[in-house]
């Protein structure tokens, strides 16, 4: 069956159009309207109805939308950062403006799906999808599938607090985080939490792409760095392992392109492995930007009539 997928980011609303088996045969972006609710509402819907002209299928196609945050199961009222819907019904407005109600999904869990679903983590039965890249976030798949949860949320590890004994070897401050708290995981592991890390070595600023330029060049001091965001993220690793026990673990977002990534975290990662657990496989994720789209259209697709 066709389908379509709209991601929402914060600065683009992207429409995918899925081949049978999930091969993207059209895209479409617009930017994402952040002022306004009304303006945001109608850009969703015209990403909505440019899905079901180009199809043929018109309101038959299943569509199904991902978007970062969550929407309330009980409400159906939104909670997102960076977008103008939050604490508004979205399914309901937007079932006004093109005619159904489409499901939507966290687009964390909506990269998990997509992943385990001829991607990286294709034949794994717990497929953990963690996204590293401006942000820190997780989803979860099981067999194939979303599993029912409470907030239907995605695994939100980028708030857990670094563990004080990683913070204390490493001689590391607690950052604060725009969560409120401090030590939040992504302070340190996100692309801006590495350059963070580069800047407090080096005494400068310092982008995350230069670290890991001069790290490859031979650069000592800055491959102290990467090997510090190595120890602090093979700590997330061990996070979800303890807590999720999955048997992938599939990575993507902007430093999944991190030279070497898979290398560099696979030490620390045995360094702190519990007892005799068995370790997760780490992968590289495969469907690249499309994954939030994709995830989308899938579930949509198997929840169609
Ligand atoms: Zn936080």
């Amino acid at each position: 069956m066709i389908s379509g997928g709209v991601d929402i980011g914060g600065t683009k609303i992207e429409a995918r159009l899925f081949s049978d088996d999930l091969t993207t045969t059209e895209v479409h972006r617009v930017s994402t309207p952040r002022d306004h609710l009304d303006g945001f509402m109608e850009a969703l819907a015209d990403q909505v109805r440019w899905l079901e002209e180009r199809s043929g299928a018109g309101g038959k196609l299943p569509v199904g939308i991902a978007l970062p945050g969550l929407i309330d199961t009980r409400t159906g009222r939104a909670f997102t950062s960076n977008l103008p819907v939050n604490g508004h019904d979205i399914g309901a407005l937007l079932a006004g403006l093109v005619g159904r109600r489409l499901p939507f999904m966290n687009d964390c869990n909506a990269f998990a799906l997509s992943e385990a679903n001829n991607g990286a983590g294709e034949g794994f039965q717990v497929v953990v999808g963690l996204i590293m890249g401006t942000g820190i976030g997780a989803g979860l798949s099981v067999a194939g599938r979303m599993t029912r949860r409470f907030n239907e949320s995605a695994l939100e590890v980028g708030h857990v607090g670094v563990p004080a004994r990683t913070l204390g070897s490493l001689d590391l401050p607690l950052w604060p985080c725009g969560c409120g708290k401090m030590g939040c995981f992504e302070q340190y592991v996100s692309g801006s939490g590495l350059a963070r890390l580069g800047a407090l070595k080096l005494r400068r600023p310092v982008r995350a792409e230069e670290i890991v330029a001069s790290a490859l060049a031979g650069d000592p001091e800055s491959n102290t760095v990467v090997s510090q965001w190595a120890q602090i993220t093979a700590e997330l690793l061990l996070l979800i392992q303890l807590t999720q026990d999955p048997d992938c673990i599939v990575i993507g977002g902007g430093l999944s392109g991190i030279p070497g990534i898979i290398e560099h975290l696979d030490k620390p990662f045995q360094n702190i492995r519990l007892g005799e657990m068995h370790m997760p496989v780490v992968r590289i994720a495969v469907h690249g930007d499309s994954s939030g789209a994709r995830g989308a259209a899938l579930m949509a697709a198997r929840v169609a009539p």
